[in-house]
């Protein structure tokens, strides 16, 4: 199988470290001391704790915690901003529609109500409604919308007071209109709707105090009513409508949050499947799509691939001599040794079985493949990891095996360059151990 591959020994080369500061990104999550989403789990979860608090307690005071409800709010910008500008230009022509009765009821208020409809009101609504779309804060919008509706009120109370007609208390019924419009149409929230309400109920109070002498009582004690009514009904439609908004809101919120969590948990259990545990390097898995994947790629653009087979130096008898427990922590030495001599972009290292890893270098030639197997073997040695059972050294050492192919060359498979690898390996044992020996294309 090795046929015709060049054999290259690799003494103990001495090559400087080659600084890269790139980041290594065919890992991610496997440095398991970085940051990852799983750290903001905590946080997501209580927020997902405070939104089934909220569906299960209820929110009577039409109000959420401070985060969520500003949340609310920017979710509902664009809708709200819609409707309020809609429903200001129907009050532009609705509140105009008001001169007939103008005319009808009060015909000696109709020349300054016209003046105030059609030039005063009309006018600073237009302006509204440039104001309102400049606003940013969604509140500051609902709240222009409420002083919209209490000027139209104060016109219409205007309009009465200021009119000697026997008419101008029973006008007073007028304001009707005006809380249907706002607490229907125009949906106003919640408490801007009873601000504005409450607000016009005491106007029509001291319109029909400021006319009891001009107006009969039993028409103004019915137009109360009706006046009452038509808040006490809209304001509750209000209530209801926003209640409900904020409900489906947050069973709409609590579905993205869990479906963030699954994802969150698939994406951990996907790098889980791909990382040895002991080591937190890939595992063979993750290594085998990773070759194939740089294969596939190498094929296509002609680059060469190598590969580097690591194996620690009896470890057999290092287990024996220092038990089970500590034979892992030295694995664990290894990886991180491995992890921080091999971070070019490109390179992979996984756990091959036992106390064997295997590196994968894409784009890498075998000269420079050899010189940083030089430099993880120096490394592992620096580690300085007593070994009192070798018979070689009394530290901890590895052999490593190197090998290199260019994929797209005939008949190459990744299976013949692990073999090239693992024949490469079986040479730096069978010459002493504790070495490199290369085998590939070498040019
Ligand atoms: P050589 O120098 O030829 O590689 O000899 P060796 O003793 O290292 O190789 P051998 O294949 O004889 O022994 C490998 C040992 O690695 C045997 C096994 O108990 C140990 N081993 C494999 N996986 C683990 C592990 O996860 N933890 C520990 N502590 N030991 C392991
Ligand atoms: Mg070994
Ligand atoms: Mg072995």
């Amino acid at each position: 199988m090795l046929n015709g591959l060049k054999h290259l020994t690799v003494g103990l080369i001495e090559v400087p470290s080659i600084p890269n500061p790139l980041q290594d990104l065919r890992r991610p999550g496997f440095d398991l001391t970085e940051p990852t989403e799983l750290d903001q789990a905590p946080v997501q979860a209580e927020e997902s704790r405070q939104i089934d608090r909220l569906l299960e307690q209820g929110f009577p005071w039409l109000r959420f915690p401070a985060v969520l409800e500003a949340r609310f709010s920017l979710d509902h910008a664009e809708q709200r901003l819609k409707l309020l500008l809609v429903s200001g230009m129907l009050v532009t022509v609705l509140f105009n529609w008001l001169l007939l009765s103008d005319w009808l009821m009060v015909p000696d208020m109709f020349e300054q109500a016209l003046k105030l409809r059609l030039f005063v009101f009309t006018p600073c609504t237009i302006i509204g409604f440039f104001l309102i779309a400049k606003l940013p804060p969604p509140l500051a919008r609902e709240w222009l919308a409420t002083g919209t509706g209490l000027a139209a009120s104060a016109v219409n109370l205007y309009i009465c007071l200021s009119s000697t007609d026997a008419m101008a208390g029973p006008y007073l019924i007028s304001l009707v209109p005006i809380v249907m419009f706002s607490n229907s149409v125009a949906q106003m929230r919640f408490f801007p709707a009873l601000v504005m309400d409450t607000a016009i109920l005491g106007m029509f109070g001291y319109g029909v105090y400021s006319l009891s002498e001009q107006s009969s009582m039993a028409i103004m004690i019915p137009a109360g009513l009706t006046l009452t009514s038509a808040i006490v009904f809209t304001l509750y439609g209000c209530y209801m409508l926003e209640r409900d908004e904020r409900q489906n809101w947050l069973l709409h919120l609590r579905e993205r949050v869990l479906l963030r969590e699954l994802e969150r948990a698939n994406k951990h259990l996907d790098e889980v499947s791909r990382c040895d545990i002991l080591t937190e390097v890939a595992n063979r898995r993750h290594f085998d799509e990773y070759l194939q994947h740089v294969w596939d790629r190498a094929c296509r653009d002609g680059s060469e691939i190598s590969l580097m087979m690591i194996d620690v130096d009896h470890f057999k008898s290092y287990n024996d001599r220092y038990g089970h427990p500590e034979g892992d922590a030295c694995l664990k030495d290894v990886a991180t040794m491995l992890k921080r001599r091999l971070r070019r972009p490109g390179d992979l290292i996984a756990r091959f079985g036992g106390e064997e890893f295997i590196a994968v270098l894409a784009g890498t030639p075998l000269s420079t493949a050899a010189s940083a197997a030089e430099r993880v073997r120096k490394g592992v040695e620096s580690l300085n990891r007593a070994h009192a059972a070798s018979p070689t050294q009394p530290v901890v050492t590895v052999s490593i095996g190197v090998a290199c192919l260019r994929p797209n060359s005939p008949h190459a498979s990744p299976a013949q360059l692990i073999s090239a690898a693992d024949e490469a390996l079986y040479q730096a044992k069978s010459r002493g151990r504790n070495r490199v020996f290369a085998f590939g294309t070498h040019d």
